[in-house]
């Protein structure tokens, strides 16, 4: 299945793995209230993950959230939590895979190079005129650019094996 998420402000590394596998994950902000944050979870059908007690009593005492999925885990390994998700269910099929801004966690934009090479540094900007690369894209709420290259292939390795087959 494809879950939306909401994960607990500790987990920031956890969530940067889903953000490049390309899952909808809201990660609560510092200083967030624990209702706001569940509050925002309910409204956008998240499941929860946390770590916190506190917010999973939370949960389960107050009616208004008596409907919302609630992940405790104990595992404060974030990969190993990330497996413990895949096994409950979460999917994470390749086609999804850097498609999501690992900051605000948009969907990504795929747009013409041409359009944005003035935008570009240098030596990126000779690998598309070279035609060594050919996509780009574009986050349409903080205006990133995501461009073929190390820092790409890298984040792509980062989450290789929990790529589901
Ligand atoms: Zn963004």
């Amino acid at each position: 299945m494809i879950w939306k998420l909401a994960v607990d402000k500790n987990l920031a590394r956890l969530a940067r793995k889903l953000l490049i596998l390309g899952v909808d994950t809201y990660l609560r902000r510092d200083g967030e209230r624990v209702t706001d944050f569940l509050d925002k979870a309910l409204r956008e059908d998240r499941v929860v993950v946390t770590t916190s007690k506190q917010t999973y009593r939370i949960s389960k005492e107050t009616k208004r959230y008596k409907n919302i999925k609630i992940i405790l885990s104990r595992e404060r390994n974030q990969e190993l939590l990330l497996e413990k998700l895949k096994d409950l269910g979460l999917e994470t099929p390749w086609h999804l895979t850097l498609t999501r801004c690992t900051v605000c966690n948009l969907p990504l934009k795929k747009v013409n190079w041409q359009d944005y090479l003035d935008l570009l540094p240098e030596h990126v900007k000779l690998r598309y005129l070279r035609g060594t690369w050919r996509e780009l894209w574009i986050c349409p709420g903080c205006g990133r650019i995501y461009w073929s290259g190390s820092h790409y292939r890298s984040m792509f390795e980062s989450v290789k094996k929990f790529i589901s087959s």
